[in-house]
């Protein structure tokens, strides 16, 4: 049986890896876009920005892993269409044929069209090659669009490298959908406290090249700065423009192949597709979750779990994917994990406990009795029992604050 695992990123990568894991004999072909093999993305906002780790730390594998594991890794190939009735691709002029089909296309950045066209140099994060150029700004004035996680953590980066920083972002505080607005608040003062000129409920309404500039000095052909106007009235002459406003599920291929779509491709509870023989995971997938509804999720640890998961759903294992989402992010010195899901009503309780001032804090968001989700920052004992309450009905116990959290639990 020949697998076949279109995306070589981290999703693809770690179905590959499950794939043998569980004994699969068979061919495994696992093709990416990228030049380079497999690699983990967190690393581009925090070590590698910050000159602590390199790519090859980000490595999902050892090149000479694929070879030992018979894993056939093309490269540097976009694969353009699936015929699904042959069950076929073609990759470098090749043909291949597969029983099962992984898709594991991602995610890419999301344009900003007033900045693209604007003519002044404007950076997007989403691989290697465009973390390594950023590195070289960060010293600089970086105007950063968005305070989602990446405007954030290169936020962090930059004042960490001496950078001059201005952030926009539309909403009320950073970050406040996926965590709520009193996490929110401590986001939004750790940059603030960190010298980041965060500009909340602002848009940028112009944007054009200062020809007097002369703080992109080293950048070539694009020579001087740009000249931002700011919904808040303040005009800033950055040297750089980082847009970060989100990312868009890559889903060029499954469109084409006829599959359905919508804001990414829809998968069962076990992640296969509208194709029986075809399977979708990571920042792709609009999973059908037994417990939480339709969801695609943007994150590292999904990403892996749902590419063993699809691997094993390959192979014909029946369980459907119920793992909660997990996140994580560093920022400066505060190091937070987020596992649960805020839907889109948010919240209607939540149970603080820890200290702001050292930001040892654990929090607990409850919605109609039930707890939905769970976080902390620099309090990395609570990941486990906040794991543990979210689904489940939120006790007296649990809103007693008085009790540590370690101690919630009756079971
Ligand atoms: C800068 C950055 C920092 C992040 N930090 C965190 C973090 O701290 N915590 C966290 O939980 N998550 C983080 N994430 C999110 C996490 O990295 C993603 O959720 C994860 O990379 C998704 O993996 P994936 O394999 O689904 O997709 P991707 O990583 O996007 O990989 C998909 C691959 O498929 C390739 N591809 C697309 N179309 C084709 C085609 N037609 N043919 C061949 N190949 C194709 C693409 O080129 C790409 O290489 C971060 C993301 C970024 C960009």
């Amino acid at each position: 049986m020949t697998i076949a695992i279109i995306g070589a990123g981290l999703a693809g990568a770690s179905a590959a890896a499950e794939l043998r894991d569980r004994g699969h004999e068979g061919d495994i072909v696992l093709v990416g876009a990228e030049s380079q093999a497999p690699y983990e993305r967190p690393p581009l906002s925090k070590d590698i920005l910050l000159g602590k780790g390199t790519a090859a730390d980000a490595a999902v594998k050892d090149q000479g892993w694929y070879d030992e594991q018979r894993i056939e890794l093309v490269t540097g190939a976009r694969v353009q269409s699936v015929d699904t009735a042959a069950r076929s691709f073609e990759v470098d002029g090749r043909t291949i044929t597969y029983d099962q089909l992984l898709l594991a296309t991602g995610a890419t950045s999301r344009h900003l069209p007033m900045a693209d066209e604007s003519g002044v140099p404007v950076a997007y994060l989403r691989t290697l090659e465009e973390s390594q150029a950023l590195k070289e700004h960060l010293a600089g004035h970086l105007l950063i669009i968005g305070a989602g996680w990446i405007g954030l953590e290169v936020a962090s980066a930059a004042r960490q490298a001496g950078g001059t920083v201005t952030v926009v972002e539309s909403a009320s505080l950073p970050l406040v959908g996926p965590i709520g607005e009193d996490m929110a608040r401590v986001f939004a003062d750790l940059h603030r406290e960190h010298g980041v000129d965060l500009h909340l409920d602002t848009s940028l309404t112009t944007l054009e090249r200062d020809e007097g500039g002369v703080l992109r000095r080293d950048a070539g052909a694009s020579k001087g700065g740009a000249r931002a106007l700011l919904s808040d009235g303040t005009e800033v002459r950055p040297g750089l423009v980082l847009v970060a406003i989100g990312a868009e599920p890559d889903t060029a291929l499954a469109e084409t192949a006829g599959l359905d779509v919508d804001r990414g491709v829809l998968v069962d509870a076990r992640l296969r597709t509208s194709d029986p023989h075809i399977w979708a995971a990571g920042d792709i997938a609009v999973h059908d979750h037994p417990d939480l509804g339709r969801l695609r999720v943007e994150h590292w640890d999904t990403a892996i779990q749902q590419g063993r998961h699809a691997a094993r759903s390959m192979l014909g294992d029946a369980t459907p994917y119920t793992r909660q989402p997990y996140f994580f992010t560093d920022q400066y010195d505060l190091g937070m994990e987020y596992v649960g899901h805020l839907g889109r009503d948010g919240y209607d309780e939540i149970v603080v406990r820890g200290d702001h001032a050292t930001r040892v804090l654990n929090a607990v968001m409850i919605a109609g009795g039930r707890v939905v989700a769970g976080m902390h920052t620099n309090d990395w004992d609570a990941t486990d029992h906040l794991r543990a309450w979210v689904g489940r009905e939120a006790t007296d116990r649990l809103r007693d604050t008085t009790i540590a959290l370690a101690d919630t639990r009756e079971d």
